[in-house]
């Protein structure tokens, strides 16, 4: 197709294979411009690469810089979008606005040429185009581009805030939805354990978590770095240092912790695969199993459940919720703790 003059707030007119699907189900996506109508045409900057999706891309290219780049570059030539085939994960971008087309709904999203803006939509669905690679942060799986990337008018952003740096904004923004959707399970006097509580999404649950009167935080992570991080912090009551993939070993441990109540609510957010039963054995009878990783696996966590007879409340973790990027932001401007943490670490 060589124009999209037709509104079309989906973007499915942007899908080149296969024909009839969403933008996040397509295989391919078209990139041409002009843009249509409905459109928004942002010059990004950075891309935020979801962290189970760099971390895939990182092990299959074994880390070497070289190879990421360019199993980065080919996937968006080939794709349109970055969207990962393994892990079926994207993440997000900053950037300015270049162009908004004149039937984008401005009333309802008011935006303006030059607006410096995050996406708050995925890049699997993300019709991107990369022209240069110019660097790829390993530790913080940023990747800063000289590229565009077309917004539907039904895709939502966030302009970026003025009193925190963009590369901050954008690490936040991407994992808004956790300490979000956190806010809204955990009831008061709850125990709330955090799997992978010593990453970006982590701490902002743990923190959320723990402004709800009397609940506890258990923080569960891998790494020796983040225990070390984690058990300074004063809105952190317990952290155990165990490898989630070990379902059993974790329950136990969490046993011992609660005296065998186990917890009320459970939220995974590692980047690797094979945490699901870890997540499930560590929670109630009748607790919430929140599954915000995006290695997941549906049948791992639902048949692992049934088969061993246990009545828990599965949750998938939903990127988006009301007002999840103020939540998320206003974490940083309420806790010097995790302001300092994020400044030294993504800034
Ligand atoms: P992150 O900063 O990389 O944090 C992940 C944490 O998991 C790290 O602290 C990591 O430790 C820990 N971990 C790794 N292996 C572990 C193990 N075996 N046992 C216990 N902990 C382990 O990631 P993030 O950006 O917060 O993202 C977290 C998850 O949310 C990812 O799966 C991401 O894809 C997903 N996500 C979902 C959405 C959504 O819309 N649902 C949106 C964005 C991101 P190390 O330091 O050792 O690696």
């Amino acid at each position: 197709m060589d124009s999209f003059k037709i509104i079309d707030p989906l973007g499915i007119q942007r899908v080149v294979q296969p024909k009839g699907v969403l933008p996040q189900q397509a295989e391919i996506l078209s990139t041409n411009l002009p843009i249509a109508e409905d459109e928004l045409l942002v010059e990004v900057e950075s891309l935020n690469v979801d962290s189970a999706s760099f971390h895939q891309i990182s092990e299959s290219a074994g880390g070497d810089v070289i190879k990421i780049q360019n199993i980065i570059l080919e996937l968006v030539e080939k794709r349109g979008k970055l969207h990962n085939p393994v892990t079926g994960s994207g993440g997000m971008f900053i950037g300015t606005v270049a162009q908004i087309g004149p039937k984008f709904p401005v009333q309802d999203k008011p935006v303006k040429v030059g607006d410096r803006i995050a996406s708050l939509v995925s890049l699997s669905l993300t019709p991107l185009n990369i022209k240069k690679i110019k660097q790829i942060h390993q530790t913080t799986d940023r990747v800063d581009i000289e590229g565009y990337a077309v917004l539907f008018a039904s895709g939502i952003f966030s302009k970026l805030p003025d009193d925190l740096p963009e590369t901050v904004a954008l690490a936040v923004l991407d994992v808004a939805g956790a300490p979000a959707q956190t806010q809204r399970l955990v009831k008061a006097g709850n125990v709330v354990v955090v799997i992978g509580g010593g990453g970006k999404s982590g701490i902002l649950s743990l923190y959320e978590a723990k402004k709800t009167p009397g609940a506890k935080t258990i923080a569960v992570d891998y790494d020796k770095e983040s225990i070390h991080r984690l058990s300074e912090l004063s809105f952190v009551d317990e952290v155990i240092h165990a490898d989630a993939r070990n379902a059993v070993a974790l329950m136990d441990k969490i046993w011992d912790l609660t005296k065998g109540k186990m917890a009320d609510v459970v939220i995974n957010v590692a980047n690797i695969p094979d945490t699901e039963m870890a997540t499930i054995l560590s929670c109630r009878v009748g607790g919430i199993a929140y599954f915000f990783s995006m290695t997941t696996s549906f049948q791992k966590a639902a048949l692992g459940a049934e088969g061993m007879g246990i009545d828990v409340d599965l949750r998938i973790g939903n990127g988006y919720c009301p007002s999840h990027a103020e939540i998320a932001l206003n974490i940083l401007r309420e806790s010097p703790e995790i302001n300092r943490i994020f400044m030294e670490t993504y800034s």
